[in-house]
């Protein structure tokens, strides 16, 4: 759905993206993630081509976004800082939705009028709160149909419960429209439940993407207890880390858990147990703790 390659930007002598290559499948809901400054505004601006790129290119299926009119008429992009006409009310965005992207619904419009009955839609956008002017942009995205719903910090603002209420329309609209879904973050646990691919962006790079079926299995986080304590661990498990507290050892390896469990039997533990990963432990080992960018950036 979005392909980039090489892409580079300066901004005067600073370099903000320094080769980005990207790929976010069709109809996946794709998490770029990374620290403040890592360049995620300035690469969604480019698939949004509202900037034009230095070098490299930036695919929309297949094709150029900059200065495109089809394609931009099928993706949507909330913005990290919204932006209203001076006078414009709810209703008068919405009649500018109308005129930008042909697939605006104005019965999803009228259905959604439920979930947002705290804005009232003809008061100026600029009065209402800053979580109520990105509600707005919300539901106007919603309308479009669109087949590419781009995000940058999309639950800044937002209370718990609207936070809920929009990633469950999000969902409904991925189920209806097959709609592709990139957002920005700089924190991964708030992408962890809603993200099927993954994204580490760091000083203008992608520094590794993966989807989580991907990484499922490729390492694994186990306890285990020893009557003696372990001398020495067997050969058949690669151990990337290793703690223990008296005879209980909490160990994370390569590989799947059977392998895991295997491995650990055969020095006759009293109990092995099989841990929950979180999504940031599974980016770091996976990366070998060699890149300690990326552990500063996840922990
Ligand atoms: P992120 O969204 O990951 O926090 P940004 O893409 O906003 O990062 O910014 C990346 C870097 O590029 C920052 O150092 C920022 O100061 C710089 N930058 C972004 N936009 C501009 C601009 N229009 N002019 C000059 N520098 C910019
Ligand atoms: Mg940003």
């Amino acid at each position: 759905m979005v392909r980039t390659e090489g892409l580079r930007k300066n901004f005067g002598g600073f370099c903000a993206l320094d080769g980005v290559d990207m790929h976010v499948p069709k109809g996946a809901v794709y998490g770029l993630v990374g620290p403040n400054g890592a360049g995620k505004s300035t690469l969604l601006r480019h698939i949004m081509g509202i900037y034009r790129q230095d070098a490299g290119t930036v695919l929309v299926e297949g094709v150029p976004v900059f200065e495109n009119k089809k394609v931009k008429g099928e993706m949507i992009f909330i913005s990290d800082d919204l932006f209203y006409f001076q006078q414009a009310d709810t209703l008068a965005m919405k009649r500018f939705y109308q005129g930008v992207y042909p697939n605006f619904n104005e019965k999803t419009f009228e259905k959604l009028r439920e979930v947002f009955k705290n804005i009232d839609v003809k008061c100026r956008i600029r009065k209402l709160s800053k979580g109520m002017q990105k509600q707005v942009s919300f539901w106007l995205a919603l309308c479009c149909a669109p087949k590419l719903l781009v995000l940058d910090e999309p639950v800044d603002g937002l209370d718990p419960v609207m936070r809920r209420q929009i990633w469950s329309l999000i969902e409904e609209e991925r189920n209806k429209w097959g709609t592709t879904v990139l957002i920005s973050s700089h924190n991964l646990r708030e992408l962890e439940e809603v993200c099927g691919h993954v994204g580490i962006m760091h000083q203008g790079k992608i520094k590794m993407e993966r989807s989580l079926l991907e990484l499922q299995g490729t390492v694994t986080k186990v306890q285990a207890a020893f009557q003696q304590g372990i001398s020495a661990l067997p050969e058949s498990l690669e151990v990337l880390h290793m703690s223990n507290a008296g005879r209980v050892y909490t160990m994370i390896v390569k590989g799947g858990p059977d392998k895991a469990r295997a491995g650990l039997e055969r020095l006759h533990p009293l109990f092995v147990d099989i841990l929950p990963l979180s999504l940031e432990e599974i980016f770091i080992y996976e990366m070998g703790g060699a890149d300690y960018a990326v552990q500063e950036i996840l922990l």
